[in-house]
Order: C-alpha cells, then structure tokens, then sequence
C-alpha cells in the first residue's frame, strides 16, 4: 500500500475533498474506520497522509502535527496573514490596523501589510504609512485597479498558506482577481461571504493558486474586538515594544502608568510611533472594558 501526502482543501460533512502535494490531483477522501471514533478530526488545511484503496477510494491514513489552527475561520497551519487596508474609501484609521495587528500576534502568524488603492493617495500619506509600519512588517505599496505591486504580493504568497484579512471594501477580492484571474469565479464567493459577516457559520475552502500555495475563500479576524486575553498581554502584541522595555523600571511594567518606562522614553524620542502607542492605550482600555463584561457575566 503506497502512502501518499495531501493538503485538505474542502470539508464538508464526511466528505474530504485533498490536493496530492506531489501531483496537485484533487482528490476525494472519505472519513472512516479511527476517524470516526477519535476525537481529532482533520480541518481544512491540514497535511494528511492517505492511501487508495482496492476500489479506487482515497482513505486518510494520518493526520501530521499542525503547525497552528486558527478558529475564524477554521483553519490549520496558516503560513501568514495578508492585511489588505486602504487608507481612503472607505477610510481606514490607523486604529483599526493595529486592531487587525493585534489579531495576527495574537495568533503568532506572519504577516504581510498591503497597503491598496495607492492610486488614491498623495505621496505624504503614503510616506507616513511607511513610517508607522515599515519598520514593523513587511508593506507592500499596491493598486489592483492600476495593476501595482501585484508581483510583489505573488511572491509572498508563493508555495504558502495564507489568510487575507482587511475591513470590506479594502480590496481584498480585486487583488486577488488580479493576483490569479483563474480564482474569479471562486472569489465572488469571498466578497459574498464577507458580507454575510460574522453571524453566519461558514465552511471555509482552501483555493490554490496557479503558481503554488493557498489561499482561505474566508477572510480573517472578523470579529476584531474579541479581546480574549489579560490587559497585560496586549503589550506582547505591538512587537516594538519589546527591545525597549529592558529599561522599564518594573519588570511587569504595562507601559501605562510606571515611571522609569524604557517604551515611554522611546515615545518621547520618537523610536516609537506616538499614533502606534496611542492606538495601544485605547485597545488596551478595550481589552479591560471587555474582561470586565466578560466577569460580570460569569
Ligand atoms: P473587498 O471587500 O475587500 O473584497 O473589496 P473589493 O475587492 O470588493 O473592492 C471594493 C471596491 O474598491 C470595488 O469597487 C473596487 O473596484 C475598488 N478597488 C479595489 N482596488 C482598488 C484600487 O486599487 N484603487 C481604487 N481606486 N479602487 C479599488
Ligand atoms: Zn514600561
């Protein structure tokens, strides 16, 4: 018996639908025998190993350890996250990308900033985006309507995983009709299922790329203000931080209130972006506002 390796790319009710990591042939698996009686069940994105049976029906062996899992939407061993924002039309704040920034380390994924619809900007709004967040992740300058940065964003998403994330009406499905026409059809669906939102429970799908790789038909972190964490985390999520806080004088310090605070120096200094620690000083009233809801209501 030949054992061959597959990605999940579809699931619905016990029918598994994988892509031979070798052949790139779709194939259709069923769930039986260990499966059905193992709590562990295979999601979307997972590596599994399968075998063909005597009459033609692929079997799912095994399923190899997962990288990560992300809940919305339900996925497993995401590469990286694309967060596709705008700054014009629909207007987009600076707040509402350190939310989404927020998510992503929260998650612990990679990431990749695009910033959309630079046919709509003046150059020093461009350069002060690139100030706030170039130092921190990888940025993309793009316009799928003027077929720019579209390469750029190819090669990121080359032979890996990957989640769009991005407020409605950013650009998400357009750039990637323009990243891979042949995912048109498919795409509507994205845009349709992003306006369904968050009440509704959708299966998610991954779709592959002509050149290599995957990506969600479900955009990420829909629901942006679960704060599902202690106030004092939130600090661990604007990476920044970090090489500064050693000369915090308290080693628990939430860069808040402490005097002696190595992240508040680098503010005044200008080390750090003084929007990047105002956004963190509103999200982290959030995070507090929202673990006290969540207390009252136990
Ligand atoms: P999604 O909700 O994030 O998937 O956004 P869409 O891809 O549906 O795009 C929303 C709107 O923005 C559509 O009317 C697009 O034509 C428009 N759009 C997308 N990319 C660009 C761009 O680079 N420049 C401009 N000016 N408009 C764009
Ligand atoms: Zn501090």
């Amino acid at each position: 018996m030949k054992i061959k390796k597959g990605i999940v790319t579809r699931f619905h009710s016990n029918t598994l639908e994988l892509l031979d990591l070798e052949t790139n042939e779709k194939i259709t698996a069923y769930l039986r025998g260990k499966f059905k009686l193992q709590k562990i069940k295979p999601i979307v994105g997972d590596y599994v190993e399968y075998s063909i049976d005597g009459v033609g029906g692929a079997k799912i062996e095994n399923i190899l350890p997962r990288k990560n899992m992300l809940y919305r939407p339900k996925i497993a061993n995401v590469d990286q996250t694309i967060l596709v924002t705008c700054l014009k039309s629909p207007k987009v704040d600076y707040l509402i990308i350190d939310k989404f920034l927020v998510q992503v380390e929260k998650n612990n994924l990679d990431c990749v900033i695009v910033l959309n619809k630079v046919d709509l900007l003046e150059q020093n709004e461009i350069d002060e985006f690139m100030k706030i967040y170039s130092p921190l992740y990888p940025v993309v300058l793009a316009s799928a309507k003027k077929n720019i940065g579209i390469d750029e964003i190819k090669e990121y998403l080359k032979n890996k995983v990957s989640t769009f994330a991005g407020m409605s009406g950013v650009g998400k499905s357009s750039l990637l009709n323009a990243i891979n026409p042949g995912l048109q059809l498919r795409v509507g669906e994205i845009s349709e299922k992003l306006q369904r939102g968050k009440h509704t429970t959708t299966y998610t799908e991954l779709l592959s790329f002509d050149f290599g790789g995957f990506v969600a038909d479900t955009p990420g972190f829909a629901a942006l203000e679960v704060y599902d964490f202690e106030p004092e985390k939130l600090k661990e999520f604007f990476i920044e931080f970090d090489e500064h806080s050693m000369y915090c004088g308290f080693n628990d310090c939430v860069h808040i209130n402490e005097p002696n605070c190595g992240v508040k120096d680098a503010v005044k200094n200008g080390e750090i972006s003084e929007i990047r620690y105002k956004n963190y000083l509103k999200i982290y009233n959030e995070v507090e506002e929202y673990n006290r809801r969540i207390r009252r209501k136990r």
